[in-house]
């Protein structure tokens, strides 16, 4: 309750991250960048202020080790992010740079760390792929911990929270979501983060509801007393009225059934009523991701994008640390396929440790496989790795942004040379190995029959498929109104890249954001798709549609799709199918 009488009730909108509806108490985290002032010191106190911002430095290290080293194996996840932290705390150039600021400038410790956070953020907000672009995040995060440090404030911790509250934040760090884990926090809302933020993986691998990048949560919050978090929605509802908590509780009821309903389908066979299976694999970054997406049914890993174990370090990860980290992933899903697609880097890719050009059309540079047949030691020695794992499951090998056959059989020619290499040291490997190819260049979807012939699997990637048929930017705000997955030009494409692999005998997967859409479920199963990859948590709902599904009225459906002129009125056409076909679900 506010001043003078009740406090009315505000509805925001932000970015559902992680479904579920959590109601209570909130509970303000500040965990904004502390404001620093240009102010400089006398020529005699320098030395005193490097001092006093290496032991800011060193303290910041000790509390993010001691956090880290808090953190049960169960949660190996956060246990790497906060590895990244300790690493970029320990980046010779943050350090370096700022001391250089404080003797060369004369400036205080807080003002000069400032400027050079500054720089190194306005580095990383300018990289256009979101996920990547998120890891300026963690700088800011740790840039937070060290200024309070300076400051000499205690950081507000939330180890230090005993009731079942709700949390409200500019932002939380890795630091923070590790202790969620162990403390009563029943959901949480935040100004900035995308779905592709360490907070919202977090937020969906605990299972607790959150929102993300509200913007003005923080500002709008106050002295709100009682917090809604819809992470279905992406609502967030401060000071809530009694019917608005009525109507919530409610919603959070049928959550829970849901949830349970679906959980069902978790460990059932992807089969149509007509008996036409489908594998149903899951898309990670992280290794430890393979735990929920066990858990969700998954059956394998059908898309797992290495690069990030590029990000956020100084040295180039060894092929030990490759192999380490396949056999870990392959181990865990033993007689399921894991799909490891060879680092596509470059471009709107960033890896900190590699020179890469800074060019006018990323999207369309020196990037992915191209970046990989001009560094071809790094590119061989991730082959070597895969290669080496794939005696420990069942590994199939991938490569990205293949554009025609000269490309694939580049690429081939690599394979060969790690292959030798792994005889003549009588190093094991599997001999069978399967290795795809991503169809996401339009021309590879033109020469698809010319590509199956030398390829074991076709795995389709609307997110770069969408983007270079239709020349869509795909991390362009203005022109996302014109990302139509349901372009009757890019279901076309996927039909004709569908029957080219199946002409040859191979499977066709789809591993683009497409595929975990439970609106197009129906129609990539009428296309004739025999694999979907998709975020963890879609599984289940994709699954339960499909099991309902029969596959050749499908394919009939999708036959007549095809013969509508416009995105629009397909999609009008689909939903009132899907509607009709499963009235119980929601699209
Ligand atoms: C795609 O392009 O559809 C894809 C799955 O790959 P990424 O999103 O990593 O480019
Ligand atoms: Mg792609």
């Amino acid at each position: 309750m506010g001043e003078g009488g009740r406090t009315r009730m505000r509805v925001l909108k932000g970015i559902p991250a992680s479904a579920g509806i959590a109601i209570g108490k909130g509970y303000f985290l500040n965990r904004t960048l502390p404001r620093s002032v240009k102010s400089t010191i006398g020529r005699e106190k320098v030395e005193e202020e490097v001092a006093a911002f290496q032991r800011a430095l060193g303290r910041s290290k000790e509390q993010i080790r001691s956090i880290r080293d808090s953190v049960a194996d169960s949660t190996a996840e956060h246990h790497q992010i906060l590895s990244v932290h300790l690493a970029l705390l320990e980046d010779s150039t943050l350090m370096e740079q700022t001391v250089r600021m404080i003797r060369e400038n004369q400036f205080t410790a807080d003002w000069a760390f400032n400027r050079v956070l500054q720089s190194l953020l306005e580095t990383f907000h300018r990289i256009e792929d979101p996920y990547l672009r998120e890891r300026g995040h963690d700088l800011r995060q740790i840039g937070h911990r060290v200024l309070e440090n300076l400051a000499g404030r205690p950081l507000d911790s939330v180890a230090s929270i005993k009731d079942p509250v709700i949390i409200v934040a500019h932002d939380l760090s890795p630091a923070d979501t590790a202790q969620i884990l162990k403390s009563p926090v029943q959901g949480f809302a935040t100004d900035v983060g995308s779905r592709t933020s360490h907070t919202a993986i977090t937020a969906r691998s605990l299972g607790i509801p959150a929102v993300v990048g509200v913007e003005r949560i923080t500002e709008e919050y106050g002295t709100s007393e009682t917090v809604i978090v819809d992470g279905e929605e992406g609502v967030v509802v401060l000071d809530p009225t009694e019917e608005a908590i009525r109507e919530y509780g409610e919603k959070r009821k049928a959550f829970a059934q849901r949830t349970r309903d679906l959980a069902k389908f978790a460990r059932l066979p992807t089969v149509t009523r007509d008996g036409k299976t489908l594998s149903l694999l899951a898309n990670i970054e992280f290794p430890e991701e393979a735990d929920v997406a066990l858990r969700s049914g998954a059956y394998g890993v059908g898309l797992y994008r290495t690069e990030f174990l590029f990000l956020n370090r100084k040295d180039l990860p060894s092929e030990e640390e490759h192999f380490d980290t396949y056999r870990r992933v392959a181990e865990k899903f033993v007689r399921h396929t894991v799909t490891i697609r060879t680092f596509d880097l470059g471009g709107d890719k960033f890896a900190s440790q590699l020179e890469l050009a800074d060019e006018m059309n990323p999207a369309m540079g020196l990037r992915a496989i191209r970046f990989c047949l001009r560094e071809k030691d790094i590119f061989k020695a991730q082959i070597r790795a895969v290669l080496r794992a794939s005696t420990f499951g069942k590994v199939r090998l991938m490569f990205p942004m293949i554009s025609g056959v000269s490309e694939l059989r580049a690429a081939m020619a690599v394979v060969e040379e790690a292959r030798s290499e792994l005889r003549r040291k009588r190093v094991p490997f599997d001999k069978e190995m399967s290795i795809g190819i991503m169809v996401e260049i339009p021309s590879a979807a033109m020469v698809a029959d010319l590509l199956a012939r030398e390829t074991d699997f076709f795995s389709i990637g609307t997110n770069d498929l969408i983007q270079y048929a239709l020349a869509i930017d795909r991390v362009n705000e203005h022109v996302s109104y014109l990302y139509e997955p349901l372009n009757p030009a890019i279901l076309r494409l996927v039909r004709r890249i569908v029957e080219a692999g199946h002409d040859e005998g191979i499977p066709v997967s789809m591993c683009g954001e497409m595929a975990g859409e439970p609106l197009y479920s129906y129609v990539l199963l009428g296309l004739g798709l025999d694999e979907l990859s998709m975020n963890a948590t879609s599984i289940p709902r994709v699954k339960r549609i499909l099991r309902k599904s029969v596959a050749h009225e499908a394919k009939e459906f999708a036959g007549s799709l095809l013969q509508h002129s416009t995105a629009a009125e397909i999609e009008r056409v689909l939903r009132k199918k899907m509607e009709d076909l499963f009235p119980d679900e929601r699209f």
